[in-house]
């Protein structure tokens, strides 16, 4: 691998907030500074209505900041203009949601080519590319599968090769493990250890203690504060 110390982070947030205006203002995200370097695998975690999904949101550019600068990659986001954004999402970032939004009439094969929409490959560039991805996660044996005939983890595994196959620099899962046994969850968890071992950059955001004991780093998230993780992780 090159360099990483000369490479600048894949993300940068400096006093990056959220407020959503109402009849009360909810500020969901105090001013944060956040660094993610090329490579990292790191975990948020905490409890529901801390904050995770509204980070997540400014993260994976479906959102924008009331404040603070966002840069992804090296570039302020803010500079962007929608159709960019858009197209910058695309390529810079792999999803992964807890519920795996995979299209039930198509095999994993189709699911993963449909994912390439935002890059110029042939048709045949596309299959080769998605199954590539698919053996990647390990299911190079469920190629045809439909999603309703493969188990969760399958499912999630699917999910991951479709959030990977446009090679992004950012791998933004949002509680991966969620709708999973623990059996499927280790499955998914070493994944996510031998994609970083790859050199993946990968943030998840989670309220699993489990997922944060096998990140490379973990920051806490409560009441819209970010915090390094200090303590060994329990209790609350
Ligand atoms: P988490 O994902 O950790 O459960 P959220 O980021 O969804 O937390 O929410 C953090 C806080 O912000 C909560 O108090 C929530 O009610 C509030 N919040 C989130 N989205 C909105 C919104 N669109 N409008 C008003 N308040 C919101
Ligand atoms: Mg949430």
């Amino acid at each position: 691998m090159s360099d990483v110390s000369t490479k600048a982070p894949v993300i940068r947030l400096r006093g990056v907030s959220r407020t959503f205006t109402g009849p009360v203002d909810v500020t969901a995200l105090h001013p944060t500074d956040l660094e993610v370097a090329q490579g990292e695998f790191l975990a948020v975690i905490g409890p529901s209505g801390s904050g995770k999904s509204t980070l997540l949101n400014l993260l994976g550019l479906l959102d924008r900041p009331s404040g603070g600068t966002y840069e992804l990659g090296g570039v302020d986001v803010a500079s962007l203009k929608d159709r960019e954004r858009t197209a910058f999402r695309g390529h810079g970032i792999g999803f992964v949601f807890q519920s795996f939004h995979l299209l039930p009439y198509r095999t994993a094969t189709e699911n993963v080519v449909l994912a390439q929409l935002y890059v110029t490959r042939s048709r045949a560039r596309r299959t080769e590319e998605a199954v590539a991805a698919l053996r990647q996660v390990g299911l190079g044996h469920r190629l045809d599968a439909l999603p309703p005939t493969m188990s969760g983890g399958e499912r999630q595994r699917v999910a991951i090769a479709r959030a990977l196959v446009n090679r992004p620099e950012l791998l933004l899962c949002d509680e991966p493990t969620g709708n999973l046994d623990s059996d499927n969850s280790e499955l998914i968890l070493r994944l996510f250890e031998q994609l970083h071992a790859a050199g993946q950059t990968i943030v998840v955001i989670t309220h699993d203690h489990e997922v944060a004991r096998r990140a490379g780093r973990s920051v806490t998230i409560r009441d819209g504060v970010l915090r390094d993780t200090v303590e060994a992780i329990g209790g609350t």
